[in-house]
């Protein structure tokens, strides 16, 4: 399958291009040229099928032409080492939790995945060492480094921002050392966002390094997120509660959302879906006015959506072909603020026992606000609320319980480089490498 570039003026990608580049020549996003719609049975089916197995017929869909069926069936196999069940939180609001993976965040599924098909494409080619530049708000840069720590022939360089990140998330890539490398950058998160954008820029620094993307621009970790929108409607089905499916997407850079929407395209019956934003509107004002205007992003409590220019944008204006009406029709809008996050955090934890991360209480608050009569709702609960203890606890009221596997990071002893948030530095750091 051949990836074409949003802003339409780069050459036609392969997929192995699209992966390694992350980022066209034009500066737009790859897309799939066509997304294939699955069979009938396979959605008369799915209730009976397993997780690996519904991403795996995902999977093929997207990278059958340009994978073999067993490497593509091992890469998919070993991302899914862990569930992402569909837990019922009121009558008609499930919560779809994504934080059972390594670094307890839904961007271990796309990071796991990369990581495994960037092996798969370096082994074929012999080998070359690929620099994996990624800029983190936080859980991005655990999940990414997480994900490539270890893998021969890969360095990653973790960007983020100085303070804006918490100690927990800091923790799970400032202490790993080995081929991964913290950076932190005096400045916000686009900043970081900034800077890596203009090292794929970079002539000089091209030539001197094999550099790629691991930000949700890459099409190798955007699509597989997919595959839990699938299992989720299928999960669903199996209690009869899969017809008038409404899913909400917590949202910042918009990769998560843009994959479930993917998977519409595909034919998955989800009746609508909701993007629900921190303060950070930018979407929700485009849904409203029809003008997309970026803007610096605000710090929030739920910081790992404080995007003032969401990248995905412009997959999803491509998706629709520019057509607000269709975006309209089909997506739906949210903004909360921090004082309604912590209302609905409190409010959900006290009349249910369940307790949200500041970035699923935003999915959680726009299907109790959002849903119509009929209508059942399924919120990504993006992160496990031990993510954001500091903030979740004084919340609620009560302890939030650490996993062994988030406890095992805070051990280890922070490594990272401090940086300015010119690119000057930046770029004469990564010469020197
Ligand atoms: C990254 C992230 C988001 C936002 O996801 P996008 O794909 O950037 O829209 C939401 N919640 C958490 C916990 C995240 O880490």
């Amino acid at each position: 399958m051949k990836y074409y570039s949003t802003n339409k003026e780069a050459p036609l990608a392969t997929l192995h291009e699209a992966v390694v580049k992350g980022l066209a020549s034009d500066r737009g996003l790859y897309m799939p040229e066509n997304i294939k719609k699955l069979p009938e049975e396979f959605f008369d089916n799915i209730q009976n099928m397993s997780f690996q197995e519904i991403a795996y017929t995902v999977a093929d869909a997207f990278f059958g032409e340009d994978v073999d069926p067993e490497s593509l069936k091992k890469i998919v196999y070993d991302t899914l080492s862990f569930d992402c069940p569909v837990v019922k939180v009121t009558d008609n609001i499930y919560s779809l939790e994504l934080f059972h993976g390594p670094t307890l965040a839904f961007k271990d599924v796309g990071a796991r995945f990369m990581a495994r098909l960037l092996q798969y494409f370096i082994h074929q080619e012999g080998k070359e060492e690929v620099n994996v530049l990624v800029a983190t708000s936080g859980d991005t840069g655990s999940a990414v480094a997480n994900g490539f720590l270890g893998v021969e022939g890969i360095h990653v360089y973790v960007l983020y921002p100085k303070g804006k990140v918490s100690k927990i998330q800091e923790s799970q890539f400032t202490t790993l050392g080995r081929n991964i490398t913290a950076i932190e950058i005096d400045g916000v998160f686009d900043d970081c966002q900034a800077l890596v954008k203009s090292a794929f820029m970079d002539e000089e620094l091209n030539n001197h390094m094999k550099l790629t993307s691991a930000n949700s621009i890459n099409v190798a970790r955007f699509l597989p997120q997919a595959f839990y929108y699938f299992n989720a409607y299928a999960r669903m089905k199996a209690q009869g509660l899969a017809d008038n499916l409404v899913v909400c997407v917590p949202s910042g850079n918009f990769g998560n959302i843009t994959a479930g929407l993917f998977g519409h395209k595909m034919g998955l019956p989800i009746k609508r879906f909701i993007a629900a934003n921190n303060s950070n509107d930018i979407f929700y004002k485009y849904l409203m006015t029809g003008k997309y205007e970026p803007k610096p992003s605000k710090q929030t409590i739920a910081n790992a959506m404080d995007v003032g220019a969401p990248s995905n944008f412009a997959r999803v204006y491509d998706l629709y072909k520019g057509n607000h009406d269709a975006i309209t029709s089909y997506i739906s809008g949210a903004t909360y603020s921090d004082q309604q996050i912590r209302e609905t955090m409190s409010e959900c934890y006290k009349s249910t026992g369940y307790i949200l991360d500041p970035h699923g209480t935003c999915g959680y608050r726009a299907l109790k606000e959002g849903l119509k009569p009929g209508e059942t709702g399924v919120f990504c609960e993006t992160a496990h609320p031990a993510k954001f203890k500091d903030t979740v606890e004084p919340i609620i009221n009560a302890k939030v319980e650490i996993p062994t596997r988030l406890a095992e990071f805070m051990k280890g002893i922070k490594k990272s480089i401090p940086m300015a948030k010119d690119f000057a530095s930046f770029k004469t750091f990564l010469m020197r490498q």
